[in-house]
């Protein structure tokens, strides 16, 4: 196994708040174990962040989260990391994790998801009503537009990961990942929703961009699932060396491996 940690995993936590089933379905555990059965030396839990309007996980937990990834990293003797995977909610680059969050959390990822509480009622309209409509009709103002926010969202905040770059909003992956180099943030390649061309995978790549792979797990036995993008950089030869995760372990802006 060339990849040796898998650092976007959902669990039962992220909880669906009004439905009596779950969003995702492994315990923190079962995702652990099958990490550790996959030959992973390190596995992140991430589930959605704290404004997601249907399923998210909760602040009032993250203390008993963090304290379940202790006890597996001891029992299964691996590194269990404790994430989230952010909300955009304004067009001013702001994120769903505050100060707070970030003493009792790993490492933070961030993508764009819908269903999300907005920051502003204007936000609502131009993050979320108008992106609804927009990717029906290809529109170049919205795409400049949506890629300037990513820009702030790097420029903002201490992102470790930027998972699936362009899933339900339209924008220029290359110009964001050139100020993801500036800041050390780590592009996801995301197995389960992949959206690059092959254009876009190479333009990123020649900014020097660093890649992490991630299964975006939502059951166990998918953790680990890496087939479809590494089919796509083998056969655009996209330099291992650029992935985080190939061979070595990745280094964070957040996290800090104990020696
Ligand atoms: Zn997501
Ligand atoms: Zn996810």
């Amino acid at each position: 196994m060339a990849i040796t940690g898998d650092y976007h995993t959902h669990t039962i936590y992220s909880r669906r708040k009004f439905f009596p089933y779950f969003h995702a379905k492994g315990t923190i555990e079962e995702n652990v174990v099958s990490a550790k059965n996959k030959g992973l030396k390190e596995v992140a839990i991430t589930d959605h962040g704290f404004n997601h309007k249907f399923f998210c996980t909760y602040r009032d937990n993250l203390d008993k989260l963090k304290k379940e990834c202790v006890r597996l990293s001891q029992k299964y003797d691996m590194n269990v990391l404790l994430g989230v995977e952010s909300n955009i909610i304004s067009m001013d680059g702001d994120i769903d994790v505050n100060n707070d969050d970030y003493k009792k959390l790993d490492i933070i990822l961030c993508g764009f998801h819908k269903c999300v509480i907005a920051k502003s009622n204007k936000d609502k309209k131009l993050l979320f009503a108008r992106n609804k409509w927009a990717r029906l009709r290809k529109s170049d103002k919205y795409k400049k537009e949506n890629t300037a926010v990513f820009i702030k969202v790097i420029q903002k905040n201490n992102i470790d990961i930027i998972t699936h770059l362009k899933q339900d909003i339209a924008v220029d992956p290359i110009a964001i990942a050139k100020e993801a180099v500036k800041k050390g943030t780590l592009i996801e390649l995301n197995n389960k929703h992949y959206h690059f061309t092959d254009e876009e995978l190479i333009g990123m790549a020649k900014t020097g961009v660093k890649f992490i792979i991630n299964s975006d797990a939502h059951k166990p036995s998918r953790i680990g699932g890496y087939e479809n993008v590494i089919d796509i950089i083998n056969r655009l030869n996209i330099s291992k060396t650029q992935i985080v995760n190939w061979d070595k372990l990745p280094e964070f802006i957040n996290y800090k491996r104990k020696k």
